[in-house]
């Protein structure tokens, strides 16, 4: 059992390692007694858990209103959100009522971000249900619904008021699920913790992925409290994303580009992710800044996780053309994240587009 505590000042929460989430619910719920509280799922998560969930809160005398989302990526959206909102307004919800958010991160971005705009804010407690959403999007605060013109593009800081993850929702989770999760897993290995890559690399060797139903909850208390920590303790240095924070993104500059290219169809967001550490990685070496083997043991890594290290038929082309117009390139200068050992990585602003270009054209196939 572990507790992380985010310190943001007055919007400080802690993160809360659970094997039996339905206890810990009924803890979280205890402040809200008396109060209305409204349950958010999407239509699988609640044909799995919905059942169950309804029997426990009906034992402990919690009666809470059920609000169903369709899933997918494709339905995060503003009306969505809306529906939300006014289902709540509609039952007569009070800023001091709260909505219970039970999903993976479209379900968890979105319910947070409905719960922020009404009434100014109602209070939002998030049960990620995917191994991403538990390690990332669940904690930090970033709420939000796509745009045609992007992901996440109408969004706000939005803090929850308690974070409960679990591994016990793994047993239902389709297996590029839980690979897509460990993109990022290994994402705060290379940016802090070369522990955690070491640890990770020991257990994969030995316990396939394909296992990963059947890994022990000490495994995953353990993966997760290290992934939540650096996650927690980065984010509240840096809650806005002003400098610090970017160090998350590792991988993720390419990684979108990757997404957008392939229109979200092709990869999941941890092999988008894996591809872009690796180009990542690739350029660090090309700059001097890493050794070939970092390159060599990432790779290592991410393919005993089933993830790509490389996208097939994508022009590095395309790649650039999205990512200017993503305003990411500046008078062709761009920030990256590069890794300069496993578990230190460095902002490292103003590096020539055309010097990025080169050197990926020449390690690329
Ligand atoms: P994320 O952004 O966390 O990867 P999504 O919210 O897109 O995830 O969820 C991925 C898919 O998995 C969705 O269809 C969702 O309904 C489903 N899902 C979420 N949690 C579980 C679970 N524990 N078991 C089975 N399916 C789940
Ligand atoms: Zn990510």
């Amino acid at each position: 059992m572990f507790k992380e505590r985010v310190e943001l000042g007055a919007e400080s929460y802690t993160v809360q390692y659970s094997s039996d989430p339905y206890v810990s619910l009924g803890s979280a719920l205890y402040p809200y007694q008396g109060k209305k509280i409204m349950m958010i799922l999407d239509e699988n998560v609640d044909s799995i858990f919905g059942h169950i969930l309804m029997s426990h809160f009906n034992a402990s005398c919690h009666s809470p209103i059920k609000f169903v989302f369709p899933a997918g990526e494709e339905n995060k959206t503003l009306e969505q959100a809306t529906r939300l909102v006014d289902f709540a307004l509609q039952k007569n919800f009070n800023r001091d009522d709260v909505f219970l958010i039970i999903g993976g991160g479209v379900v968890g971005d979105m319910g947070a971000f409905a719960a922020s705009l009404c009434l100014r804010g109602i209070p939002v407690i998030q049960v990620p249900t995917t191994l991403l959403a538990q390690v990332d999007s669940s904690i930090g605060g970033k709420t939000g619904v796509n745009h045609i013109k992007g992901k996440n593009l109408i969004g706000t800081f939005y803090q929850p008021k308690q974070v409960i993850v679990s591994p016990y929702f793994y047993r239902t989770l389709p297996e590029r699920e839980m690979r897509t999760g460990f993109g990022e897993v290994i994402k705060y290995a290379m940016i802090k913790s070369q522990a955690l890559f070491n640890q990770l690399n020991g257990w994969l060797n030995e316990n396939p992925l394909s296992e990963a139903k059947n890994y022990p909850e000490t495994f995953w208390e353990s993966i997760l409290g290290q992934c939540v920590h650096i996650k927690s303790t980065v984010v509240s240095e840096d809650e806005k994303e002003s400098g610090l924070r970017m160090i998350l993104n590792y991988g993720h500059t390419f990684g979108h580009a990757i997404e957008t290219a392939t229109q979200y169809s092709q990869y999941t967001h941890g092999e988008a992710i894996a591809i872009g550490m690796n180009m990542a990685a690739l350029i660090a070496r090309g700059m001097g800044l890493c050794e070939e083997s970092l390159v060599l043991e990432q790779q290592a890594l991410l393919r005993l996780a089933g993830l790509p290290v490389q996208a097939d038929g994508l022009e590095i082309n395309d790649l650039f053309n999205i990512i200017k117009v993503d305003k990411k390139v500046k008078n062709g200068k761009l920030t990256l994240v590069l890794p300069e050992k496993i578990g230190t990585v460095r902002i490292v602003p103003d590096i020539d587009e055309g010097e990025i270009y080169k050197i990926l054209q020449e390690v690329m196939p």
